[in-house]
């Protein structure tokens, strides 16, 4: 039996949008043989962000990184294919892209650990929560 089929979220970070590396990004994502099958660029609020990393609340980064994530646009999508979640947290590298590994997104595009450029969903559980905040059920082509 092969490895299962899952769906994770992923966001390019404003920093890489300003930079317009979104199609850099995205053929990472394809090259590896993860399916883009949901994607939509948006601004998030300040509200929307908060909500979103909820769980960093009380980090003290927490502030900087609300206000980073809502300097620019984002690109919200929904990867597909086998092991999805671990597969995209390995094609982004880890969080500071000075311990990510050579040719991971992370290391090749990110500016700093706060602009890192992606995040990615961190389990399946989370996955599902982190879709169902930007997508409907209708709007996932796979
Ligand atoms: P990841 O995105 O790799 O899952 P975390 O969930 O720990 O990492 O953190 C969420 C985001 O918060 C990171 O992607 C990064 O943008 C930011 N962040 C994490 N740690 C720091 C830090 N020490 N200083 C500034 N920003 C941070
Ligand atoms: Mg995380």
């Amino acid at each position: 039996m092969g490895a299962a089929k899952e769906r994770t979220l992923s966001i390019i970070k404003p920093d890489a949008t300003r930079r317009n590396l979104t199609g850099k990004i995205n053929a990472k994502f394809e090259d590896s043989g993860l399916h883009i099958v949901a994607q939509k660029r948006l601004h998030l609020t300040q509200e929307q962000a908060e909500k979103f990393y909820e769980v960093h609340r009380e980090r003290p980064f927490f502030k900087d990184l609300v206000k980073f994530m809502i300097s620019g646009p984002v690109v919200v999508q929904v990867l597909e294919g086998p092991d999805a979640v671990s597969q995209n947290r390995k094609i982004m590298g880890a969080t500071n892209p000075a311990n990510a590994e050579p040719g991971t997104i992370r290391k090749e595009f990110a500016e700093s650990i706060e602009a890192n450029s992606v995040h990615g969903s961190d389990s399946l559980d989370n996955a599902k929560r982190e879709i169902t905040f930007f997508f409907s059920e209708t709007e996932i082509v796979g």
